[in-house]
């Protein structure tokens, strides 16, 4: 990529907006140090936020596209400062000068025209469902079931979207969908700092929300479920669909009975873990499984390696040598594993591609907690 906006604004930019952030930086460096992106290639946080707190031109605004915001350095900052909004916030002003790189541009677009990143038209967001059967969400319906945009549009996302779905059923929980109404839940506008499409996607679901009745939701993204909770006005209880199968099995409504015979590593997605603190639910559904073998990942929980696909990462091009899904694949097959796990739709897509690309299908495979599960139950 070239760079795309003139320095000294972003700097500014980043100071107006995030300016008493900034001041309590101290300057050590804890951020780049454990950003992921100095395992593959040079990203200094540290640097930007001195650069823009000195209001000095030069840092390459084309860097401001690498965050994944997967919140390893918000997490490690002794100083609290929250480098993700930094970075938001001068991405908000590319957004308004229209300089935003060239592989977010169509996404972005696709969310204006069609509410959803995939440049599939709205009418399809519900075909997921023909022969699943979830009904729709009626006045009394105690859950909304949420499907993400990649899970309703991504060709590998829809089968687990529908194998979780299933399972749900099964399971008897009270819940139904809206359908082809719903828009995006906006994360990928709110990452990008496109703010006046995130308000619009965001304020468009609030209204449909309200207009139905909806108190909780199923998200079948941690993306979605974050956006949820965090950023909407409604006050709405929205939780995880591992959450849910934990609970399920906790009360004895899913049974896992099958053994699966696999030797099974756990990935941590950045907004199941860091960004909202659920570590445990998808962990205890693994370990429900009889005859699964678990395995611990060198990094894992609050210090899982994300998988590049947050904050419009999966958008962009980045060769296989400097993927992080690449280094993941690595790390599992070095751990004996031949199936990474996860509960996110990025991650599913991030590290499948990873995988393909290194030419590692027949060693390890990408499978979602749901697919595990639906092998034990059925
Ligand atoms: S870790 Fe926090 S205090 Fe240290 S350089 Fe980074 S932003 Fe500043
Ligand atoms: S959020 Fe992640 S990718 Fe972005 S600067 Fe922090 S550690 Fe690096």
């Amino acid at each position: 990529m070239t760079a795309v906006a003139p320095m000294l604004e972003i700097t500014d930019a980043i100071l107006e907006i995030g300016g008493e952030t900034i001041q309590i930086c101290m300057q050590c460096g804890t951020c780049s140090g454990v950003c992921p992106w100095n395992l593959v290639r040079k990203f200094s946080p540290r640097l930007l936020i001195r650069q823009a707190s000195l209001g000095i031109e030069g840092y390459e605004s084309e860097a401001l596209w690498n965050c994944v915001t997967c919140r390893t350095c918000v997490e490690h900052c002794p100083r609290g400062v929250d480098i993700i909004d930094v970075i938001r916030s001068a991405r908000s002003l590319m957004q308004e000068s229209g300089t935003v790189p060239p592989p977010f541009r169509a996404p972005l677009g696709s969310l204006k025209s069609d509410g959803n990143p995939w440049q599939t038209p709205r009418e399809e967001r519900s075909a997921w469902n023909q022969d699943v059967g979830v009904p729709e969400l009626g006045p009394d319906t105690e859950h909304l079931f949420y499907a993400c945009c990649t899970h309703c549009y991504d060709g590998r996302n829809k089968k687990v979207l529908r194998t979780m779905a299933r399972l749900l059923l099964k399971g008897e929980v009270d819940m139904g969908i809206i359908g082809n109404e719903e828009s995006c839940c906006a994360d990928q506008a709110h990452k990008c700092g496109a703010y006046s499409l995130h308000l619009e996607l965001s304020g468009a679901n609030d209204q449909l929300f309200a207009d139905k009745g909806v108190k909780k939701i199923i998200a079948t993204s941690p993306h979605c479920m974050n956006m949820f909770n965090q950023e909407y006005e409604g006050n709405y209880e929205s939780v995880h669909y591992t959450q849910v199968f934990d609970r399920l099995i906790a009360d004895g409504k899913l049974k896992p009975k099958k053994e699966v015979a696999l030797k099974v590593a756990y990935h941590d997605p950045c907004y199941l873990g860091r960004h909202s603190g659920i570590y445990e639910e998808p962990r205890r559904v693994l370990w429900s499984i009889p005859g699964l073998e678990y395995i611990e990942l060198p990094r894992s929980r609050e210090n899982s390696l994300c998988c590049g696909g947050g904050g419009g990462g999966i958008w962009s091009e980045v060769p296989v040598a400097e993927r992080f899904g690449a280094l993941r694949v690595q790390e599992a097959l070095e751990a004996g594993a031949g199936v990474i796990a996860t509960a996110c739709p990025f991650c599913t897509i991030m590290i499948e591609d990873s995988l393909k690309a290194l030419g590692k299908e027949e060693e390890i495979r990408v499978l979602d907690v749901a697919e595990l599960l639906f092998q034990s139950v059925e």
